[in-house]
């Protein structure tokens, strides 16, 4: 990117567990620049303005806009960031498929890109993939998702995505997967006792919030006496900057919204 303009970065959260590890990722890397911070409670960082509002930064203009916050504030921000034609990098949870529809729909028409992605550690993005590969030959799936106490929502938006990948896989297994359907794989939450997990796309989903965890997820496959199990640990929260990078410079280059780190991946 030498020779270039560095890319102007807002970001949103920027006082939060991950937003401070962004602030210092952006600082850090020479082809980007952070050129404002969202802040309704107005607090500082040297030598960056504060605006009150994603309105207010946006106005200013911007190549990219950055958002850990809440599931309350996202989608306005994210919208807001379209509107302005700022690409947006959303990493905060919670977003509904509607509003990642609509969202999507909003920035194809102005062939806007961006990136909205529930998990940026390379590894999680890898779990996707080798998830997709073993759900046409396990019949059986669960996912365990841990992470601090503070997380708002449950489950996670990675056990959300796993369980679609699951589920996707299994539907286009077809009739060449390498097992009869079994019930577990079409259980409905109704039909189930609360203690076997939320049932997302008919794979349940159990949440744990301790203190000391960051982000971890298991996803436990069953078949004919056997198992077998990946797992997936993010033990600081500087896992998620590789990614996070690259979504920047992607979503430079992009014309749409694109969903999942896995998707932006070479
Ligand atoms: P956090 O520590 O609670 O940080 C959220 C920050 O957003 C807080 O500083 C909060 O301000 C601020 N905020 C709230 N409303 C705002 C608004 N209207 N404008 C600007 N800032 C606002 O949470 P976190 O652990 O950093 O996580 C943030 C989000 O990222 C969560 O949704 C989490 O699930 C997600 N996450 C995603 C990834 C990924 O790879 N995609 C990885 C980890 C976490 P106050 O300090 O005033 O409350």
């Amino acid at each position: 990117m030498s020779g270039r303009e560095p890319i102007a970065v807002v970001v949103a959260g920027a006082f939060g567990k991950m937003g401070r590890t962004v602030v210092e990722m952006i600082e850090q890397t020479p082809h980007f620049r952070l050129v404002g911070i969202v802040d309704p409670k107005g607090r500082k960082l040297e030598g960056v303005p504060t605006y009150p509002s994603a309105g207010a930064a946006l106005s200013q203009g911007a190549d990219v806009f950055v958002d850990f916050t809440t599931p309350e504030v996202v989608y306005g921000h994210a919208r807001a960031a379209i509107d302005h034609g700022v690409r947006p990098v959303i990493g905060t949870t919670g977003l509904t498929p509607e509003e990642i529809a609509d969202l999507s729909a909003r920035a194809g028409t102005r062939r806007l890109g961006g990136v909205i992605a529930p998990n940026f550690a390379l590894g999680a993005v890898l779990m996707m993939r080798m998830v997709a590969l073993l759900a046409r030959y396990f019949p059986y799936a669960e996912i365990i998702e841990l992470h601090h106490e503070n997380k708002r929502d449950a489950p996670s938006g990675t056990a959300i995505v796993t369980a679609a990948a699951i589920a996707r896989a299994r539907r286009s297994a077809g009739d060449s997967r390498a097992w009869e359907p079994v019930p577990a794989v079409s259980m409905t939450q109704e039909a189930e006792s609360p203690s076997r997990g939320l049932v997302h796309d008919g794979v349940p989903i159990h949440s744990v919030r301790l203190p000391g965890l960051v982000a971890h997820q298991t996803v436990l496959f069953g078949g004919v006496g056997e198992t077998l199990t990946l797992r997936h640990d993010t033990s600081a929260r500087t896992a998620f900057m590789p990614g996070l990078r690259l979504a920047i410079e992607k979503a430079m280059t992009l014309d749409r919204l694109v969903v999942g780190l896995e998707n932006v991946l070479d």
